[in-house]
């Protein structure tokens, strides 16, 4: 049997005839996969994908969860609790940490810190470095800013859970090529690189990670210039749309 995945080069040709990555689900001319590692972390990773996120060529939740040996991804809207989510039994959901999306600002809260734990009122927590320490798993919400809020929303079990918030050393690289779907502006795999990183004292995961998502961003780039469908540009904002055609 010929399977169309094992020959991308004949498929170039046009986007409807491009086959998927079955593992990171990119068309294969944008797919990097080949280059990924599973690593091995203290910490389990979640990440919940909401049904609508369908940015193939951009998104990075699948290929987030490729870099961990201890990652489960799920696509839905909502999970009775945080085991069933996961797929197994959790002691302690207050061990895992889920990023926060209210307004609370690392930088202003904790000055330096990479990860701020907030308390119920969504302040900063007492403590910081004992109840980080105690983290043994991280939730993460993958979509645009709606969708995320609307997964917050229909899942409860997360109030259970740590909420943190990131303080990034560095604006996500999407740079011009997407809106950042979050309030912090990270990608799914540059928020994972900041918390796993900073969760299990191992800068090195963060590299690694950074440098995946470097790869990505190169090749959506190429693919940009041999096979624009596949690699669309980032729709210009409405307000601008709106005085240039004021302009003309
Ligand atoms: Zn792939």
């Amino acid at each position: 049997m010929s399977d169309p995945a094992s020959n991308p080069a004949e498929d170039v040709a046009g986007a409807d005839a491009v086959a998927d990555c079955p593992r990171c689900r990119k068309p294969l001319p944008l797919c990097i996969c080949d280059s990924v590692t599973p690593l091995q972390s203290r910490l389990s990773l979640l990440i919940l994908q909401h049904p609508q996120e369908q940015d193939r060529a951009l998104g990075t939740a699948r290929l987030t969860a490729l870099h961990f040996a201890n990652a489960v991804m799920k696509v839905g809207l909502s999970w009775p609790s945080l085991a069933k989510a996961l797929g197994r039994p959790v002691a302690d959901p207050s061990r895992w940490a889920v990023l926060y999306l209210g307004s609370a600002k690392a930088a202003a809260l904790d000055p330096g810190k990479e990860v701020v734990a907030l308390n119920r009122k969504g302040e900063m927590a007492e403590n910081q470095r004992a109840i980080l320490e105690r983290i043994e798993g991280v939730v993460l919400l993958d979509g645009t800013w709606s969708q995320a809020k609307a997964l917050w929303w229909r899942n409860p079990w997360m109030l259970k859970c740590q909420r943190v918030i990131l303080g990034p050393k560095r604006p996500s690289a999407y740079g011009q090529l997407r809106r950042e779907p979050r309030r912090d502006g990270l990608s799914t795999l540059e928020a994972a690189a900041v918390l796993m990183a900073a969760l299990d004292k191992r800068p090195e995961i963060a590299a690694t990670l950074q440098a995946a998502f470097g790869r990505m961003l190169a090749r959506f780039r190429e693919v940009q210039g041999s096979n624009p469908e596949l690699a669309p540009r980032p729709k210009p904002r409405r307000q601008r749309d709106f005085r240039r055609r004021r302009k003309l």
